[in-house]
């Protein structure tokens, strides 16, 4: 099935090809974990979240690597200000590395509730193979030191008072991903709180000094002093590390491309002379009353606030497909209820047509799922896969079982958890975590490794797994 997404180096779609044979390689920008996340960065997660099912749903195996923003994130994006984990810590009278884990744990709750298809082990999955890293920055310092080396190498490097600095005079095309005429903006921007030992107001940082007079919580010796990375060098350094240095996808928010982005590319690609990521796709904004939401903005509403308030995360979910992931959307209360009632609908829909299906397995409509798959491989257009599914589910013609079929076959996209009570009364979290594994590594054909956990399912948990024509099922042993 051929996936065409849009990619904003370029600004225009293009099919998919992967760049290597094996499993598409991802990186999305993860938290940066000093306090909680707002609903309007788990948007971008939902939309990179649908984005990896798409592929996955489209025959696309998917090897996807996330960072955790331990260390090294400044309030201000340019360069300037505090670390945001030492803000953190001083806030909340915690050590950063307390502050750090604490708010990861919490991210790590909202994407469990948010049944985002990520399930890091303890260790990578080999290399070349599919399945999910969570890498952490400051378990990476080695590797970000060594990009630097190699930047430095190359002459694209000059130190200051607080730091080493990669000079994007040097890097030709430093604005290509957010466009020239964006990149004046920023300079623009950068000149009022200029860094007056910064060459050129767009350098930014990939290492900075401790303190002179102060201890910082966390910091590391470098060969250029003891210091700290910066948050850009992070991404890179750690993308390479489990994706190889050009990969296919690399996602983040809109926010990431002007600075953020733009930095990953101009010091990845001067370090190895080679593109980093093929794609560059961003989700757009969540608003509320007209504005970005943000955390210094006040309007910051958490995916607690919504559950305290009798909402399931997965009513979020729905809320955010009412518009194409590069539109921005609107926050309200109101459309979260609306959302919320669609989502009960479905489920509804789910359990009638699971009572009137009987026990006979027919296949989804062929012409009802093309019209879904459609939908979704044209640059994730989950609106219009969303009234594939209403409509389908209307054609009274079509017997229950053919439609419960299709709604299966959705769901594998969407996430709504319209079967979700059925699963989780049934296979405990541990087994369910083995099973989606088991699942992964038979869809990436490592046969070995998915008849291991065969083994382990049934085994250590009791739990006999067989093969379908309607794809992998388990029953009590
Ligand atoms: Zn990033």
């Amino acid at each position: 099935m051929d996936v065409t997404l849009f990619n904003t180096l370029g600004r225009k779609k293009e099919p998919l090809r992967p760049l290597a044979p094996g499993p598409v390689r991802l990186y999305t920008c993860g938290p940066t974990v000093y306090n909680y996340l707002h609903v309007g960065n788990y948007r971008t997660y939902v939309f990179e979240d649908v984005l990896k099912r798409t592929l996955k749903f489209a025959c696309f195996p998917v090897r996807h690597a996330m960072n955790i923003t331990d260390v090294g994130h400044l309030t201000s994006q340019a360069d300037e200000g505090e670390d945001k984990m030492e803000v953190g810590a001083a806030r909340e009278g915690k050590t950063a590395w307390e502050i750090a884990r604490f708010y990861e744990t919490a991210f790590l709750e909202d994407a469990a509730a948010l049944d985002l298809d990520f399930h890091p082990g303890s260790a990578a999955p080999p290399e070349g193979s599919p399945g999910d890293v969570l890498c952490r920055a400051t378990e990476h310092i080695a590797e970000q030191i060594d990009l630097v080396r190699r930047i430095e190498a190359k002459g694209l490097t000059y130190r200051t008072s607080d730091g080493i600095y990669f000079d994007t005079a040097k890097f030709p095309g430093y604005g290509r991903l957010a466009g020239e005429s964006h990149v004046e903006g920023l300079k623009e921007g950068a000149r009022v709180q200029a860094n007056p030992e910064k060459k050129n107001a767009t350098d930014f940082a990939l290492w900075k000094f401790s303190p002179a007079d102060a201890r910082r919580q966390m910091e590391w010796d470098s060969p250029w002093g003891r210091g700290f990375p910066g948050w850009h060098i992070e991404c890179s350094a750690m993308a390479m590390r489990y994706l190889g240095e050009s990969f296919d996808i690399h996602c983040g928010g809109v926010d990431h491309i002007p600075i953020h982005h733009a930095n990953e590319i101009a010091q990845s690609e001067s370090a190895t002379g080679k593109p980093l990521a093929h794609f560059w796709m961003h989700g757009e904004f969540l608003l509320m009353n007209k504005a970005k939401m943000a955390k210094s903005a006040g309007g910051f509403v958490r995916l607690k606030d919504l559950q305290e308030r009798g909402y399931d995360a997965l009513d979020f979910r729905y809320f955010c497909y009412g518009a194409h992931y590069r539109r921005q959307l609107d926050f309200s209360w109101e459309a979260l209820d609306a959302a919320k009632t669609s989502r009960r609908r479905l489920k509804d829909a789910a359990a009638a047509l699971k009572l009137k299906a009987g026990a006979a397995a027919q296949p989804a409509p062929a012409e009802a799922l093309a019209a879904f798959s459609a939908a979704l491989t044209d640059d994730l257009n989950v609106p219009e896969a969303l009234a594939a599914v209403w409509e389908t589910l209307r054609r009274e013609e079509l017997a229950p079982a053919v439609r419960l079929a299709f709604l299966r076959e959705a769901e594998r996209v969407l996430a709504l958890g319209l079967f979700k009570e059925e699963a989780a009364k049934s296979l405990p979290p541990k087994a369910l975590a083995l099973f989606d594994r088991y699942k992964a590594e038979r869809a990436a054909k490592n046969y070995a490794a998915s008849d291991a956990l065969r083994r382990e399912l049934l085994d250590k948990h009791k739990i006999h797994v067989f093969e379908t024509k309607e794809g992998s099922r388990w029953e009590p042993a």
